[in-house]
């Protein structure tokens, strides 16, 4: 817009009309929201959709209506769906009203959360602080807010290398991996997430670094084989550095006993990291926190607001007992990056924890959320979609056309459509054509996965606007698809 006579601004030409607009964002915004339960919980973008897409880098102006009805006619009607209550893909949050709103104020003050004497960056700092006390680690421990789960599993790998390569003598911040006298090895159950694996890559490990150890019937690390495999790595000539434990594994929610890993990694003077993007907020549902007992022995732990907190996305945080390897691991000052004792730079740099510079205010939707409900609403959630599980893991049990896949450990629920005479592939055929047909009928998104070489079905419950007539709706779908497709 022209602010006078050859300088230009992109604050609106007309306040009020952008006012106006913004209010009506709104309002269509809550109505959205209110009625999620009326769309279908995923629909296909057409074509259309697709071909609008392809248009070119605007070099015109267009109206501000006319972009946001393109918002609402090309986007609005085709999104992930998680906000909707028979959503239960992947493992993901349901958002929620205020973070939404928090994102918009967050967005509207600006702040880079890279540090500086801001009270946006003391409201980061206490959301740190709030979600190390959910997870029981001592006061002093260090933390940072991350745009996931992978990026903190990230930050906290990153810290165990370097205080791995440290006793084995390199500062490989220096030297790089290349100067390490001994290959480092990490340890999981071969259940674990796929991004230790990128991380291991990222960190120049290679993921021959990352040693994957077999699981029991309840798909929990098993402590024997990783005795061994730690022993059997020792004598080889490599140096054993980690074990990163799941307390909630994607696949099924199993959550390892963290409490003897914790115990063997002392013993074996391991850095014990604790992956808690699914279960580490267990800790605040009373009735379910003895699961992940031991965490709060943990070195470091990932964690993730926008799963089971319901954080908008996107906001995951990762955890370090000893705040001074955490520091160590990533400060970096140049010249145009001080502190002072007074001023704007008066403060710690919150980018000396982590890979990102410039950080978004994150912490305020986390921060808002928690202050409206209280943490025990949130505990109250988790224990309730873990009831929801308990209740599906039924319903299937009763079935004789299902068959239940794995143990429900938490709250997801693995299981599959029974076909006689069906070998594994002619069954995973089958089931995925049920899976595809819930989806794209607009019904419900679970997913699917696969168990020791057998397809699954995969129903993921995190989600606080799901009831159980929702997860009777699914199996009555099921049943009804089976019939038709058998
Ligand atoms: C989701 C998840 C991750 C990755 O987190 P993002 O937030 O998706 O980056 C890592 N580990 C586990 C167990 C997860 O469930």
């Amino acid at each position: 817009m022209a602010n006078g006579d050859d300088e230009h601004t992109l604050d609106p030409g007309d306040w009020s009309a952008a006012r106006a607009l913004a209010h009506r964002a709104v309002d269509e915004a809550i109505d959205h929201l209110a009625r999620v339960r009326e769309r279908p919980a995923w629909r296909e973008p057409p074509p259309s959709v697709h071909a609008f897409f392809d248009a070119p880098l605007p070099r015109e102006a267009t109206p501000l209506e006319q972009v946001y009805r393109d918002w609402q006619e090309q986007v609005r009607p085709y999104p992930m769906g998680n906000i909707h209550p028979r959503f239960w893909a992947w493992f993901m949050g349901a958002g929620n009203f205020t973070g939404a709103l928090a994102d918009f104020l967050a967005a509207v003050d600006g702040s880079n959360l890279g540090g500086g004497h801001t009270a946006p960056a003391l409201v980061d700092r206490q959301v740190v602080r709030w979600l190390r006390e959910m997870v029981g680690f001592p006061e002093g421990a260090s933390g940072t807010l991350t745009n996931g789960g992978s990026a903190a599993n990230l930050v906290a790998l990153t810290v165990a290398r370097n205080v791995k390569a440290a006793e084995a003598g390199v500062d490989v911040r220096a030297a790089g991996v290349t100067a390490l006298p001994r290959p480092l090895r990490f340890y999981a159950s071969e259940q674990v997430h796929s991004c230790h694996q990128k991380a291991l890559e990222v960190l120049g490990l290679g993921r021959a670094a990352l040693h994957l150890v077999a699981t029991d019937a309840g798909h929990r690390i098993d402590l024997a084989a990783l005795r061994s495999a730690v022993a059997e790595d020792r004598a080889r000539g490599t140096q054993p550095a980690a074990v990163i434990a799941s307390a909630g594994t994607v696949n099924t929610g199993a959550v390892d006993d963290l409490v003897a890993v914790g115990e063997f990694c002392r013993r074996e003077r391991l850095w014990f990291h604790v992956d808690g993007c699914i279960g580490a907020l267990l800790r605040i549902a009373p009735a379910h926190r003895h699961l992940v007992a031991g965490i709060e022995q943990a070195d470091s732990v990932a964690l993730d607001p926008h799963k089971w907190l319901h954080a908008p996305f996107d906001v995951g945080c990762a955890l370090v007992r000893d705040a001074h390897a955490h520091h160590a691991s990533f400060a970096l000052h140049p010249e145009y990056l001080e502190e002072h004792a007074r001023g704007i730079a008066g403060a710690p740099h919150l980018f000396d924890y982590g890979i990102e510079l410039s950080r978004s205010f994150r912490a305020l939707k986390v921060w808002m959320m928690l202050r409206e409900h209280g943490v025990e609403a949130f505990g109250r959630l988790i224990a309730q979609n873990i009831a929801q599980a308990q209740h599906l893991a039924q319903r299937i049990a009763a079935e004789p056309a299902l068959e239940l896949m794995a143990p429900v450990a938490t709250n997801i629920v693995c299981f599959r459509h029974r076909l006689p005479g069906a070998d594994e592939a002619a069954l995973k055929e089958f089931n995925t054509e049920i899976l595809l047909r819930a989806q794209e009928s607009g019904l419900a998104v679970p997913t699917d996965t696969t168990l020791a070489g057998r397809h699954s079905l995969r129903v993921a419950i995190a989600n606080h606007r799901t009831r159980r007539a929702d997860l009777d709706l699914l199996i009555d779908e099921v049943l009804r698809l089976g019939r038709t497709l058998a």
